[in-house]
């Protein structure tokens, strides 16, 4: 019996001194599996060692870097492994893009605990350096006592916190934002990818639509 899985190519750092020239060349690809106990295809991958060999098919997927010509800014809604694909969109809009560049980028990544949290040192420092990142953590099942950071599960509340919107091209500020993100009043030009489980994949787009987006400012990972 034959199973497969899609998995999105990852980097192996948002760091630019810890690439692989092998990446560039097609020679090497890097993947970020999550190891499910109970599932089908993950832990055998999780018994993998080096020098294993696995069948990998061709690539799919429709994010065209076009997408992104002239967006003023860029939502990312990642929850868990929902992650990997933000990870090229990070690196490429915020640390190889030119100096000038105006794009402003906030991650909005949704996991259960702290310690779900994928490359979170990284997001930090990259959140340090640049001003145009904002990263924002949302935890669900994480305990009060350790986390007074934001709580629960993608829902109408965040999305009009951390989405602008278009209204006659002029952007409304986010209430209650405390975003470091301070945007003049102007064109609004937003574009929001959003990748998870397909139940949270599913209920970004319905929200994002209610909040008032079309679908070519909303951009879904899925299968
Ligand atoms: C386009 C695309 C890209 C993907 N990229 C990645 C990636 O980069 N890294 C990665 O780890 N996974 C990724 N996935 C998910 C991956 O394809 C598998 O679904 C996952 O590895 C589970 O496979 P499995 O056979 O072990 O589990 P299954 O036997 O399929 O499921 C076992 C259990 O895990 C739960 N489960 C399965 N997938 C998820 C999920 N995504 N979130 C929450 N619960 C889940 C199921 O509800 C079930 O309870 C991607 C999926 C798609 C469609």
């Amino acid at each position: 019996m034959e199973l497969a899985r899609s998995y999105t190519v990852v980097l192996p750092s948002l760091e630019p001194e810890r690439q692989d020239p092998d990446v560039e060349t097609g020679r090497v690809i890097y993947l970020m599996i999550k190891i499910y106990s109970n599932g089908a295809v993950t832990p055998y991958i999780g018994t993998l060692n080096a020098g294993d060999t696995l069948s990998v098919g061709g690539s799919v997927g429709t994010f065209q870097l076009s997408q992104l010509s002239g967006v003023s800014h860029l939502v990312l809604l990642a929850a868990g492994t929902g992650f990997t694909p933000m990870i090229r969109l990070i690196y490429h809009t915020v640390v190889c893009a030119p100096e000038d560049s105006t794009l402003l980028v906030h991650l909005v990544f949704y996991n259960k605990k702290m310690c779900d949290i994928l490359w979170r040192e990284q997001l930090d420092v990259l959140a340090k350096q640049y001003d145009r990142f904002r990263v924002t953590y949302v935890l669900s099942a994480e305990d009060e006592t350790v986390w007074d950071g934001l709580t629960g599960h993608i829902c109408a509340t965040h999305v009009q916190q951390y989405v602008p919107h278009q209204d006659n091209g002029v952007l409304k500020e986010n209430q209650n934002s405390q975003t470091k993100q301070k945007c003049s009043v102007g064109k609004v030009n937003p574009l929001v990818c959003a990748c998870g489980p397909p139940v949270f994949t599913a209920a970004a787009i319905e929200l994002l639509k209610a909040h008032g987006l079309t679908s070519s400012h909303i951009h879904a990972f899925s299968g």
